[in-house]
């Protein structure tokens, strides 16, 4: 799948629900409305859009939500997405979590062909993880971590910078992560959705200001390792793992963006940051076969536009894109 700007398609992530056991205040409401569950495709759905992807030429799926773990027999999609491993049609499948369930679930995930895992987690601090996450519990997702590891899963944490609350933290993060041997990817703060009374101008932290903090503490080296995703790479010299900074709203990550965005109920999104987007689910109800899909999908690319327009505006209090995060996982 190539689009109009001669970008190989080749990833594609996949909100498998928009519900989460948090309520991040940078992510949701704490009063989120969650789609009701018949809006929802069921998992033999995604799976069968998933295997048209892999058919068009997607070589890296990932899974994410909302919280992909907590939806209801989530193992067995990864299980049949996994096949396509052993046939070498798809490259890697992987995982954006929370972590709250990895314990349960990390064996079994590598068991399906699953080997790196993202992870989410924005400080190290249990009060202010609860205050972040609004409920969670720091020690669990310690736990899923320690479980993911020794499960032989490979770790990258994800952890967005927000002022005054982990901004003085982000040093001793990149410290805990190297040790253990995890790479780390800081993310700005994107106006995505509406949060409530939380402000995002009060949250926002541009990344050049947490690189210049960093580089007080490390040796931070300029790498030039590509994933065709948003962020910029420099190594530690002192851990030699790599920390990823996202910075979408002072830095323009598109002219090498190779993927696009399926939500659970199944509209394909071609931009993170703009609203244009496909109903991949009338033509997957509509026909048993895969043609109008396959042609849906390539109408879609056909569409994907050159690049997002994010702004962080000081008179808008709020988001610039009116869908919130975990609709298509980030
Ligand atoms: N629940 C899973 C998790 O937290 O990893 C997967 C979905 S979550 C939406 C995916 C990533 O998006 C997380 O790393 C989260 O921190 C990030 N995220 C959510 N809202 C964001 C926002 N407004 N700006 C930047 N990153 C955001
Ligand atoms: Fe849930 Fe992830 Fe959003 Fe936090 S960032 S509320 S864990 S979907």
């Amino acid at each position: 799948m190539i689009d109009p700007f001669g970008r190989d398609i080749s990833y594609l992530r996949v909100s498998v629900t928009d519900r989460c056991d948090f309520r991040c205040t940078y992510c949701m409401s704490e009063d989120m409305a969650f789609l009701p569950k018949k809006d929802v495709l069921s998992l033999e759905e995604l799976e069968r859009l998933c295997n048209v992807f892999v058919k068009l030429g997607v070589k890296k799926l990932r899974l994410t939500g909302g919280e992909p773990l907590v939806r209801k027999n989530i193992m067995s999609l990864i299980r049949s997405l996994g096949h396509h491993l052993d046939t070498g049609d798809l490259e890697e499948l992987t995982l954006t979590t929370n972590g709250t369930q990895l314990h349960r679930y990390a064996m079994e995930l590598f068991d399906c062909g699953v080997r790196r895992v993202n992870v989410s987690i924005d400080t190290l601090d249990p009060k202010k993880f609860t205050e972040i996450t609004r409920w969670g519990k720091l020690e669990n997702v310690l736990r899923g971590i320690e479980a993911a590891a020794n499960s032989g899963l490979k770790i990258k944490l994800n952890t967005v910078a927000l002022r005054g609350t982990n901004e003085d933290e982000l040093p001793n993060m990149v410290k805990w992560a190297g040790e253990r041997g995890f790479d780390i990817t800081i993310i700005e703060v994107m106006p995505m959705g509406d949060i409530g009374t939380e402000n995002r101008v009060s949250q926002y932290l541009p990344l050049s200001m947490v690189r210049s903090n960093l580089s007080e503490h490390f040796t931070l080296r300029d790498i030039d390792y590509k994933t065709g995703g948003p962020a910029r790479y420099v190594e530690v010299e002192e851990t030699g793992t790599k920390i990823g900074l996202i910075t979408p709203l002072t830095h323009n990550f598109c002219e090498s963006c190779n993927r696009v965005r399926l939500t659970c109920t199944g509209t394909l999104y071609m931009c993170l940051g703009q609203e244009d987007a496909a109903d991949l689910k009338i033509p997957l109800r509509n026909s048993e076969g895969d043609e109008a899909l396959t042609r849906a999908i390539h109408e879609a690319i056909s569409r994907k536009p050159k690049g997002h327009d994010f702004i962080i505006d000081r008179r808008q209090k709020n988001s610039s894109v009116p869908r919130h995060m975990s609709v298509t996982g980030g």
